[in-house]
């Protein structure tokens, strides 16, 4: 099946065809729903899950100007997404300088023919001055320093802030090199890993982008190269290796292997009006 012309690159997709190629088939193009679990102890990882959605959800509200004495109550119900936020209330990326500051800021620029997108946990900084991302991390996540700088999420994050982000900065591109990214970890078992940028690696970074977007879209039909190794940690497994078992859940978080999932009935912090 070939990849329509509408169709939008994201560092999940990124990252979903390098893990597997046969993962980012199934997912984006036949757009198969996971009938797996994804970890072997399937509630503590969905507990852990919904601990990463309530803390992202309150570091919205606060970076949308919701006071932490109407946000605290929420966290305090449950004694991990307390301890994370009070780590967070006490960072300095709680309130980072910069006369411009969005959350979970979106954007798009095209790239070898379709769309590049990224989400943003934040994005903070000043016209003309310094700009820092900041990615959120609630699990016991330890992936090393050099593999978070290779990592899909940073190589695009930096890259399309550069390439896209003109509307923050008085319609004038971003230079590269007033681009910073942070990994900040709130349950405080690592420090922060900051990764500044500059004009050299973000002509790396697209001919990088390019050059993955473009292998990806000239696969040819047939069922994509499988990759075994990643098949313990992907939801995938009931569907094409039904046999292997899957990771527990703190092995998963320990290599950033999550999914982003959350069942609706697990969605229990409410978005307080404001
Ligand atoms: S189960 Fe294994 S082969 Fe199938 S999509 Fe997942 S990683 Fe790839």
């Amino acid at each position: 099946m070939a990849i329509p012309a509408t169709f939008t690159f994201s560092q999940s997709s990124l990252k979903d065809y390098h893990d597997c190629p046969r993962r980012f088939q199934l997912r984006y193009l036949e757009r198969l729903a996971w009938p797996a679990p994804q970890s072997a102890d399937v509630l503590e990882g969905e507990r852990r899950v919904w601990l990463g959605h309530a803390f992202h959800r309150l570091v919205r509200q606060h970076q949308a100007g919701v006071p932490p004495s109407v946000l605290t109550p929420l966290a305090e119900a449950d004694a991990d997404l307390a301890r994370r936020w009070a780590a967070y209330l006490a960072s300095p990326y709680a309130t980072p300088p910069g006369s411009v500051r969005r959350a979970e800021l979106i954007l798009s620029a095209p790239l070898a023919g379709y769309r590049l997108e990224a989400q943003y946990d934040l994005v903070v900084g000043t016209p003309g001055g310094a700009w820092l991302i900041v990615d959120w991390k609630t699990g016991l996540e330890r992936t090393p320093r050099s593999e978070l700088e290779r990592r899909e999420q940073t190589v695009v994050y930096r890259c399309l802030l550069a390439l896209a982000g003109a509307s923050l900065n008085s319609h004038r591109p971003i230079p590269p090199g007033q681009i910073t990214m942070v990994y900040w970890f709130a349950a405080g078992h690592r420090p922060a890993e900051a990764f500044p940028y500059d004009a050299d690696q973000y002509e790396r970074d697209l001919r990088i982008l390019s050059d993955w977007i473009s292998e990806i879209a000239s696969r040819p039909e047939g069922i994509w190269p499988m990759n075994a190794a990643r098949c313990p940690s992907c939801i995938y497994r009931s569907f094409c290796a039904e046999d292997v078992p899957a990771l527990p859940a703190e092995e998963l978080e320990a290599h950033g292997e999550m999914e982003e999932w959350l069942p609706d009935s697990l969605d229990l912090l409410e978005e307080i009006a404001f």
